[in-house]
């Protein structure tokens, strides 16, 4: 009935086909016809790219297309009438003939095997078999191959490059974090044994900038070798992203383990490594952060090392510092703060404020110093004593310094020609920056004469080398610029320093005036300071004036200027050209 049906459909659609002119091709008049043109039929199998094959109830291969004469390495006359048995080892031909049995009774199976190619390679196959049974009753094994070896390649890889560092083979963040969450899981006494070292390439950027990306990446690749060499067997390695590295340490006494490999990290880093271009010296901060501080899961290791790295950058760089539960809170905010701080500049989130400083005889205006301010959008005011620091730590001090300079000189430009401008000058933007070209070049670009321009420093700034704080200082002061040593008094100032570099000015540090007034011993402190500076020919600047009673102690004394708010806080600029300052005058 079926097949009445079927051959009914087919002369109809030969009619249509025929109404609408098209030729038929002469019918086959037999399946018998086609399996006589043998020829055609490899013909067209052989262009399949899978391998084909029909095996008799035998097993005897009777039909293959090239593709698994290929995959069998051998020709299609090797192959015929033979049986797996005359090819593969003994306990795969096995399977294979067991499959084939099946199918035979079944109908149909998938197989799934790995075999050996020809090249000795392994090779991940899907065979899927069927049966096939001719009228005479004779029954067969079709079988078509799909090879997926190339594919379970691509799968491994896939799964290698989501765990890994492209540029260093190295584990990834992701790949790290696992295997730590398995440390921390581990039973207590392991996970006690457990170590994170978080390390962070000083000076990174400069070997980028100076010798380029290829350097750089070569000198990442050359940092992954020096970690993975000094690393135990059981530790993973990871590059967490730019020049930070991160290495979980096992099954060793903690911290002292971690210790010891931080050590040999720093030193190994701190060899001068060669690279095409040159030679480049780098030097590795390291944080560390194990669980014998008690119970901490992965986050927190990870932050606790991370503090621990800050701490170690902080300390100077080139060294390791082991987490202290006093870093969590202190450097919290900070760390929140670096990001922001990085975008403030381009928020226009900073802006300066002008203190005035006077003439101590007659109190007449002698100029402004330059305060920076930040207002952050959520934390509102920042102290710069908090956010200078941070600048210096991030290298972000040389922008902020530029920004600085340019933004106050353009406004004391507009100032009557008799006013000075103080700015303050990081020791890190002092030691780093070619400062004398950028002060010439900012003076000449606003037309300031540099001749009213105080730049002020700490002793920091010049300590680290003298011989080229010297030329900076003739660079300067050659040009006009004049250059004060900020916060005298404070800390470890020394009367040597005053001898050995061309200051042009003091400024008596506020901590030395806080108790000048009611304490008979601060008032004498700072009446010797005032008089040293007499005698050294220095003109002095007492800054942090408060009270009328402090001035008066100050009165007695050599002085050149004051500061502080008894004359005037710091304030916006707008503020001080609507009083002080003639506005007139200021837009000429
Ligand atoms: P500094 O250079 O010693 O600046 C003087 C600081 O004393 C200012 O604090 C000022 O507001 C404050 N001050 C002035 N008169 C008085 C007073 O009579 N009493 C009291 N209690 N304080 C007074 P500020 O603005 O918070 O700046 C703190 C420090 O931040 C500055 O100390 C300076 O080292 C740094 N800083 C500020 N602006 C810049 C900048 O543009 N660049 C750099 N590198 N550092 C800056
Ligand atoms: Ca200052
Ligand atoms: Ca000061």
């Amino acid at each position: 009935m079926i097949r009445r049906t079927a051959v009914i459909a087919r002369v109809r659609n030969r009619e249509i086909l025929r109404r609408f002119g098209v030729q038929m091709a002469p019918r086959l008049s037999s399946s018998i016809a086609l399996l006589a043109d043998l020829d055609a039929l490899r013909g067209i199998i052989d262009r399949v790219p899978h391998p084909i094959f029909v095996k008799d109830e035998e097993y005897r291969f009777v039909i293959v297309n090239a593709a698994m004469c290929e995959l069998m390495g051998h020709s299609y006359e090797e192959l015929v009438g033979r049986t797996d048995a005359d090819f593969v080892p003994g306990e795969q031909a096995d399977i294979f003939k067991a499959n084939d049995r099946r199918v035979l009774d079944t109908g149909e199976i998938n197989e799934n095997e790995e075999v050996l190619s020809p090249a000795g390679e392994i090779r991940t196959i899907i065979a899927r078999k069927q049966r096939m049974v001719l009228a005479n009753g004779a029954r067969f094994v079709v079988g078509c191959i799909t090879d997926i070896s190339g594919f379970r390649r691509a799968e491994a890889q896939i799964r290698f490059n989501a765990e890994h560092d492209v540029l260093t083979g190295l584990a990834n963040r992701a790949l790290l974090r696992e295997r730590l969450q398995g440390a921390i899981d581990d039973d207590s006494a392991n996970a006690l044994r457990t170590g994170l070292l978080l390390i962070d390439l000083d000076g990174f950027k400069n070997v980028n900038d100076s010798f380029g990306h290829a350097a750089g990446d070569a000198l990442l690749i050359e940092m992954a070798g020096i970690l993975s060499a000094l690393a135990g067997p059981h530790d993973i390695v990871a590059r967490l992203g730019g020049d930070e590295f991160a290495v979980v340490q096992r099954g060793l006494a903690q911290p002292a383990a971690s210790i010891a490999l931080a050590t040999a990290i720093i030193a190994a880093t701190a060899k001068p490594m060669n690279l095409d271009s040159g030679q480049a010296v780098i030097t590795a901060s390291v944080g560390i952060a194990d669980l014998t501080h008690g119970p901490a899961d992965r986050e927190t290791l990870m932050r606790r090392a991370d503090l621990a790295l800050y701490g170690a950058k902080k300390d100077g760089r080139n060294t390791w510092r082991l987490f202290e539960a006093g870093m969590e809170a202190t450097h919290l905010l900070t760390r929140l703060l670096e990001d922001d701080l990085r975008k403030a500049i381009d928020r226009d989130e900073l802006s300066l404020a002008f203190q005035p400083f006077v003439a101590a005889g007659d109190l007449s205006l002698r100029g402004f110093e330059a305060l920076l301010r930040w207002r952050h959008p959520v934390h509102g005011h920042i102290e710069p004593s908090v956010f200078v620091p941070i600048a210096e730590q991030i290298g972000l001090i040389a922008t902020l310094g530029e920004w600085v300079l340019r933004t106050a000189l353009a406004e004391a430009a507009l100032w009557p020609e008799a006013l000075r401008v103080a700015v303050n000058v990081s020791p890190f933007q002092f030691g780093q920056m070619e400062l004398p070209a950028l002060v010439a070049a900012t003076a000449a670009r606003t037309g300031i004469d540099p001749r009213r321009i105080d730049l002020e420093i700490t002793e920091p700034a010049v300590t680290a080398d003298l011989a080229r704080a010297r030329r900076t200082f003739d660079v300067l002061q050659g040009m006009g610029a004049r250059i004060v040593l900020d916060d005298f008094g404070a800390g470890s100032s020394s009367i040597e320093l005053l001898r050995t570099l061309p200051f042009d000015r003091i400024k008596i540090d506020r901590s030395i005036l806080s108790r000048v007034g009611d304490d008979p011993v601060a008032n004498a402190v700072l009446g010797a300071i005032l008089r040293l500076g007499s005698t050294l020919d220095f003109p002095v600047t007492v800054e942090g004036v408060e009270t009328e009673a402090q001035l008066a102690v100050i009165r007695g004394e050599p002085c050149d200027e004051l500061q502080g708010f008894l004359f005037g806080r710091p304030a916006p600029w707008s503020e001080w050209a609507a009083g002080i300052v003639l506005p007139a005058q200021r837009r000429a």
